[in-house]
């Protein structure tokens, strides 16, 4: 089977009518893809996307024409999908761009993601299933180590694959049947009212997650309020994170906690700037006993962590406790595998990012995989949720009782509905031109 074409789409919902998705840092979202599919000559489509919140995302649809070459045309067997990923983020010249950081790095997940939802699809099986079949061998064959090896080899790689393959059977059966936990980022978006957080953080109660997330970092005096309006909502026994954003320098950072520790906030998620490994350990040891039991106030990042090398340092730092993948901010589906196994070694949790459009879906397999593969655990994981915009995606998210269900459709779970494509279409569908 060969690839013989690609289609690139620039789609883009107004969601910043309805400040869904608002931040202390991004107050106006409009939830957008640069959304891929590639087409082959044996009937099937692999689909895949990169999420931006909007202007620009026409340049993540450039940027992914830009390595047009190094797709169509491409025989899928055998393909060595390691290989392929450093061929397209290596490219002699497109690297400069980066390199393994930005637009280019954006626009390589999505085509790496469409060739993994190809390569599930011909399986038969949802990605995560497809990953953890394979040989711990195989996984690490997959991982570009460039960089890597000074904290993790490949062959302490192994042996931690090795032994965590005990079990992969007994724990799919067993997450398959319960589901994996999640928390909703749904009731604390900046731009709702305290009315409007209260009843959403409610609902989540009544929804049965036992964790939910409140944006804050714009004025200390207002995050008082509707913390303290959301904490009356849910009770003491639900755990709440905070996430500020980047909004804050690190001094900032540690005093506005400190000011909303009484509250137990679970986590404080991206403090400050994404690149600040060790202003995120400044902050971290900062927090280390400001929890009200004396208990730490965790540090969470990653949404905008741009590859593995920074995921790397920021562990060698110990600068984080929790780990946050995104499905397409960094190499796609490979790199994510290397982070996982980065994260497995210095025994953090992997909390993914799940905001955006289509990274619910997307990232819900590595969460599954992680659980089966490669941590074996679930003590402190919680896999993002956030309840907009799956009735786009032909196989969406399916959450009950506050876990989401195990995707059982062959690929990836990043196809988009046909008429989405047409209405939501930037610059000239009906959804936009009416503006
Ligand atoms: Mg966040």
């Amino acid at each position: 089977m060969k690839i013989t074409g690609m289609r690139v789409h620039d789609i883009r919902f107004p969601t910043s009518r309805t400040l869904d998705g608002s931040d202390a840092m991004n107050p106006d979202p409009d939830y957008s893809a640069a959304y891929v599919e590639l087409i082959t000559d044996g009937g099937l489509t692999g689909y895949g996307l990169t999420f931006t919140i909007g202007r620009g995302n026409d340049v993540c649809v450039a940027a992914i024409e830009a390595m047009r070459s190094y797709v169509v045309g491409q025989a899928l067997d055998p393909l060595d999908l390691g290989e392929f990923a450093r061929r397209l983020t290596h490219d002699s010249q497109l690297r400069w761009l980066g390199p393994e950081k930005g637009v280019m790095h954006l626009a390589a997940a999505a085509i790496i993601n469409a060739v993994w939802d190809l390569t599930a699809r011909r399986a038969g099986l949802p990605l995560w299933r497809l990953l953890a079949a394979y040989s711990p061998e195989h996984l690490v064959d997959l991982v570009d180590w460039r960089y890597l090896t000074d904290a993790l080899s490949p062959a302490a790689a192994v042996d931690l694959l090795t032994d965590r393959a005990v079990g992969r059977e007994q724990r799919a059966a067993e997450i398959t049947d319960a589901g994996y936990p999640a928390y909703t980022t749904s009731a604390g978006w900046l731009g709702y009212d305290d009315a409007k957080v209260t009843r959403l953080a409610k609902e989540a109660v009544a929804d049965g997650f036992d964790m939910i997330k409140l944006k804050v970092g714009a004025d200390l005096e207002d995050d008082l309020r509707r913390f303290r309006a959301a904490r009356a909502a849910v009770g003491p026994g639900v755990r709440i994170a905070v996430d500020a954003n980047q909004r804050w320098d690190v001094p900032v950072a540690i005093d506005w906690m400190k000011r909303l520790a009484p509250l137990d906030p679970y986590w404080i998620e991206e403090p400050t700037s994404p690149d600040e490994v060790l202003g995120h350990a400044a902050i971290r040891a900062g927090l280390r006993a400001a929890g009200p039991d004396g208990g730490p106030i965790r540090v969470a990042t990653g949404e905008h962590v741009h590859n593995r090398v920074m995921f790397k340092q920021l562990l060698q730092a110990d600068a984080i406790d929790v780990v946050q993948i995104d499905a397409c901010r960094v190499g796609g589906v490979t790199e994510n595998l290397a982070i996982l196994l980065l994260a497995a070694a210095f025994g953090k949790p992997v909390c993914p990012h799940a905001g955006g459009v289509g990274l619910c879906e997307l990232v819900q397999h590595f969460s599954f995989f992680d659980y089966v593969a490669v941590s074996g655990a679930l003590d402190g994981r919680h896999l993002e949720y956030v309840d907009h915009l799956h009735e786009h995606f032909v196989d969406p998210v399916v959450i009950r009782d506050g876990r989401y269900r195990a995707p059982e459709r062959p690929g990836f779970s990043a196809q988009m509905r046909e008429d989405t494509l047409t209405r939501y279409a930037f610059p000239n569908g009906p959804e936009w031109r009416i503006q």
